[in-house]
C-alpha cells in the first residue's frame, strides 16, 4: 500500500508543479516524525498557499484501530485544498500499526505531552508529535479511534459511535456537524457527543496547551464491519472539513 501512495503522491507533485502558474497551487509535502528511529512515521501537509483553517486528521495512535487510519489514506489520495493547510497523519505510533497492537510498551495517549529522549520509545514519539502540533500552527485536530463497547449512556467509560470532546466549551459548529454527519447513518450507527476528559491524552494537550479552536477523538463501534467502520470514519472527518468551512475538493468520489 506505501509504494503506492509514494507513486500517487510523486505524480500529483509533479502534476503540481506542472500546472500554469495562474492555477491555484496545491503542494504536499511529506514528513517525517522520528527520523531514522524505529518509530518514524510519516505525515502529509497540504499547503494551498492562501489562508485559512489548519487541520490536522489523525489516526493509529493505536495500533489496533485502523479503520480511520484505512480512511485517512483514502482521503489522502483524492483530496486536494483550496484554502488552508491540511495535515494527515495516518500512523502516529507506527510500531504499534504494524503489529497491530493497541500499544507496543506504554500507551502513548496516556503520556502526552511526551519526553525527550526518555524511553520506552513511546516518550519521545508522543513529544515529537506533540512539537509538530505546535510547528505547524494547527487549529483544530480530529484523532480517530475504535471502540469495543457501544456508548450506554448509563456508562460514560463505553465509547462506540460517539465524538469524544474533553475540553469545554464545546465549539459551536459541533452540533451542525454531527447532525449533518448523522443525516448519512442508519439509527444503529448514529454518533452522539461526549463530554469524556483525560488529562495526559493528546487532543486534551493540544487543545489546552496551544488553545485550538477544537480537538475531538472519533470512535467508531467496532462490531460494525470493516468496510462501514472506514465509510464511518471517511464521513466524520469529511463532515467536520464541512463543519468549519474547510474549502476543499475531493477526486473521483462525491462527498
Ligand atoms: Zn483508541
Amino acid at each position: 500500500m506505501m509504494k503506492k501512495l509514494k507513486t500517487i503522491l510523486f505524480i500529483f507533485v509533479i502534476m503540481s508543479a506542472l500546472r500554469p502558474a495562474n492555477a491555484e497551487q496545491t503542494y504536499i509535502i511529506k514528513k517525517l516524525i522520528g527520523k531514522g528511529k524505529n518509530y518514524q512515521t510519516p505525515y502529509y501537509v497540504f499547503e494551498s498557499g492562501k489562508t485559512g483553517h489548519v487541520v490536522l486528521l489523525e489516526g493509529g495512535i493505536h495500533g489496533d484501530e485502523l479503520a480511520g487510519t484505512e480512511a485517512l489514506l483514502d482521503i489522502l489520495h483524492r483530496i486536494r485544498v483550496n484554502t488552508g493547510k491540511l495535515i494527515i497523519f495516518p500512523e502516529m505510533n507506527k510500531p504499534a500499526c504494524d503489529q497491530k497492537k493497541r500499544f507496543i510498551n506504554i500507551d502513548i495517549n496516556k503520556i502526552f505531552p511526551g519526553k525527550k529522549d526518555a524511553k520506552p520509545y513511546e516518550y519521545p514519539l508522543a513529544n515529537e508529535i506533540f512539537k509538530m502540533v505546535g510547528r505547524e500552527m494547527v487549529e483544530y485536530v480530529v484523532t480517530t479511534h475504535e471502540s469495543k463497547h457501544l456508548h450506554q449512556l448509563k456508562n460514560s467509560n463505553s465509547f462506540g459511535q460517539t465524538i469524544i470532546y474533553g475540553v469545554k466549551p464545546i465549539p459551536s459548529y459541533a452540533k451542525y456537524w454531527i447532525k449533518t454527519l448523522n443525516e448519512k447513518l442508519t439509527k444503529k450507527e448514529k454518533f452522539t457527543l461526549h463530554y469524556y476528559p483525560i488529562p495526559t491524552s493528546s487532543t486534551e494537550i493540544f487543545v489546552e496547551t496551544y488553545k485550538l479552536k477544537g480537538g475531538f477523538c472519533v470512535e467508531t463501534w467496532r462490531k460494525f464491519n470493516w468496510n462501514r467502520r472506514v465509510e464511518m470514519h471517511k464521513y466524520v472527518l469529511l463532515t467536520f472539513l464541512d463543519a468549519i468551512g474547510f474549502d476543499y475538493t475531493l477526486a473521483n468520489q462525491e462527498k
